[in-house]
């Protein structure tokens, strides 16, 4: 047992009021999917951010196979995405038999290098996949330019990225979320608004907005039928069972009624670790999250880059033996155990650097100013 007080990476907050929507959809009596929270949480996200249609799914990665099927990948189309990336941002397309054809990171930031993409667009590329690493905004008119040049589908992954902005060349506040023909989210307990287990697709390009639902429910016209537009219900596409429960959709609806407390906290701790580290990383060479000046920040994750792995290591040791959990990130898709062997593009240098030198920081709603000082100080105390 350490002497220290341990804190962990992530601590799910929980509002209060969870327990109290969730006992009203079980007196309600109707706790199936797309009951009267879904579509609280649903008319929320599509009031509040301009999204287009938004369907709960019960998880990011259901949120991305639905946008696989949507766009009709088959075998052998070609999806442009960065390797520096959760899994599901992949596995959704080579689940419909696509090969991925991953872009390194930025020098600046783990975000997808747009200036790589165009020379590997062939007649074959079928979409762009952009992550929004930590919340902060990929160089979206890039992306969408390219995909009007192309006919490409673009596809945000924006598992991260709630309530965060994109600031267009033109000047225009755009959500992250709403600028692809799809988009995706997750409500994971490791995400700022969460529900256990939980996602949601945005479909911003209405022309798919009636197939989306029948993919939702199954492959059926269930939801026309109950709106009255069809008389009775049947097969018509394939589909899964993606929609959540409405007692996940009443957890979520808790967390989005305190959102703007939730964020405003959050990004209020990732200015603290901002200011308190600035200038032991200037001095040390270590690399501070950038933001550029098309993103606003959601203070998602805060993260370091250190000079080596080496280093890196050595300060989550340093970590470790205070009782205090800070972790890697993601391994390069491209080098992964499954993809290695199928992976046959150029060397990735930046994905693979983010993989051996950067460290995420505990960042949660109840982390206290006082517990971020002492996070601070091993740091700033270590010679590297
Ligand atoms: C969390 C995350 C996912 C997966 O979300 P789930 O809801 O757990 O399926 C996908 N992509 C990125 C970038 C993520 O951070």
């Amino acid at each position: 047992m350490s002497i220290y007080k341990h804190i962990p990476f992530n601590k799910p907050y929980m509002t209060g009021d969870e327990s109290f929507y969730i006992k009203d959809a079980v007196l309600s009596g109707k706790i199936s999917g797309n009951g009267k929270y879904t579509k609280l949480c649903q008319n929320f996200f599509e009031q509040k951010y301009g999204f287009g249609k938004c369907l709960l799914t019960t998880s990011c990665t259901d949120a991305l196979e639905m946008a696989a099927i949507l766009i009709n990948i088959s075998p052998g189309d070609e999806v442009i995405m960065p390797s520096y990336t959760f899994v599901s941002t992949s596995n959704a397309f080579v689940l419909r038999g696509a090969k991925i054809i991953f872009i390194d990171s930025t020098k600046d930031n783990p975000n997808i290098d747009v200036s790589k993409i165009e020379k590997l667009i062939t007649n074959k590329t079928k979409a762009i996949v952009p992550v929004h690493y930590a919340g902060v905004a990929c160089d979206m008119d890039v992306i969408m330019d390219l995909s009007k040049k192309y006919n490409l589908f673009v596809i945000e992954d924006a598992a991260q990225a709630i309530d965060n902005f994109y600031i267009s060349r033109d000047g225009e506040k755009k959500a992250l979320g709403s600028i692809g023909h799809l988009s995706t989210f997750s409500f994971h307990e490791t995400k700022n608004v969460i529900s256990g287990e939980g996602g949601m697709l945005v479909i911003n390009d209405s022309k798919f907005y009636s197939r989306a639902e029948i993919i939702w429910e199954k492959g059926t016209n269930r939801n026309a039928f109950f709106r009255g537009e069809v008389d009775k219900y049947g097969w018509v596409d394939i589909g899964s069972s993606f929609l959540p429960s409405d007692i996940i959709a009443a957890f979520l609806w808790a967390q989005l009624e305190h959102i703007e407390k939730i964020q405003k906290k959050r990004k209020l701790l990732w200015e603290l670790y901002y200011q308190k580290l600035k200038v032991y990383c200037n001095k040390n060479n270590v690399k501070m999250p950038f933001i550029p000046k098309y993103s606003a920040k959601n203070g998602h994750l805060f993260y370091l880059v250190f000079k080596s792995k080496k280093q890196r290591d050595l300060i989550i040791k340093k970590m470790k033996n205070n009782n205090i959990d800070a972790v890697f990130h993601y391994l390069s898709l491209h080098k992964s155990e499954f993809y290695k062997d199928k992976y046959k593009g150029e060397q990735l240098y930046f994905s693979d650097y983010y993989s051996d030198n950067l460290l995420r920081l505990p960042l949660f709603y109840s982390l206290s100013e006082n517990q971020l000082n002492r996070i601070v100080s091993i740091i700033i105390n270590e010679k590297i």
